[in-house]
């Protein structure tokens, strides 16, 4: 679907949060590389697209009511084989019934499992005075205690987009540490000119939130996206 009808569907709906699948064929649309996510309204449906996948994948709850899926036991990542899926289905919506009992479920997200790389975390929220404003950061600990995320006002240039990456505290992590390999920081700027162009030129949305992005020797892609439109 064209993010003009995600878009106009979810008004329709009367909704201002896009589900994960609406927001990476968003960001999809806009060039972000993101994992390819699909819905499974039924236990059968995860099975034979795990199958097209192929497997190890990640299935997640699909629900315009839960937005912290983990809070709410609705990811299983590294679901292995048929079994290890109908299992994670029925766990996932056993966990997010009794977490979300009112919670409009409409199955779960199929997709691969992605290789390991340094999680990231890039997004936009709109400031008061500043209007919208994109964010880079690393993700996990980094974001959630140390805080160690960069601003910018869109739109970016590229030298913003190479100061962002720069200025936070835990760079060395992306030049590769203890054997890890480097992240493609070339890349990761190019990630957020688009996600700049994307939010300026997409004045409805009020909020991003890809977290996390998982950064790669060569390329990167979007492992989990949120979206918030701004209230009609
Ligand atoms: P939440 O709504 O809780 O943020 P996420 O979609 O971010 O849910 O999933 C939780 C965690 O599961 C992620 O932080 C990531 O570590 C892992 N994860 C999610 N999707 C994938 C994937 N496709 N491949 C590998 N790991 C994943
Ligand atoms: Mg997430």
């Amino acid at each position: 679907m064209k993010a003009n009808e995600i878009l106009a569907r979810a008004r329709q709906e009367n909704r201002t949060i896009l589900k994960e699948i609406e927001a990476k064929q968003l960001l999809m649309e806009a060039g972000i590389n993101c994992m390819d996510t699909r819905l499974a309204p039924t236990k059968d449906a995860a099975v034979k697209l795990s199958e097209q996948f192929a497997y190890p994948v990640v299935l997640k709850i699909s629900s315009v009511d839960i937005t912290h899926k983990s809070d709410a036991g609705g990811v299983k990542v590294n679901v292995k084989n048929k079994a290890e899926v109908e299992d994670a289905f029925d766990a996932i919506m056993r966990s997010c019934k009794a977490a979300a009992p009112t919670a409009r479920i409409e199955g779960v997200s199929v997709q691969r499992m992605a290789k390991p790389g340094i999680e990231v975390i890039m997004g936009m929220i709109k400031d008061p005075s500043f209007g919208p404003v994109i964010m880079f950061g690393l993700g996990g600990v980094f974001v959630e205690v140390l805080k160690d995320v960069a601003f910018r006002i869109v739109p970016i240039e590229k030298s913003d987009a190479g100061d962002m990456i720069n200025e936070i505290k835990g760079k060395k992590l992306l030049e590769g540490y203890r054997g890890q390999e480097p992240a493609d920081v070339v890349y990761l700027q190019q990630m957020l000119l688009k996600l700049s162009d994307f939010v300026n030129t997409t004045t409805e949305i009020e909020e991003i939130d890809m977290n996390p992005v998982f950064a790669y020797k060569d390329g990167a892609v979007v492992v989990d996206a949120r979206i918030i439109l701004s209230a009609a």
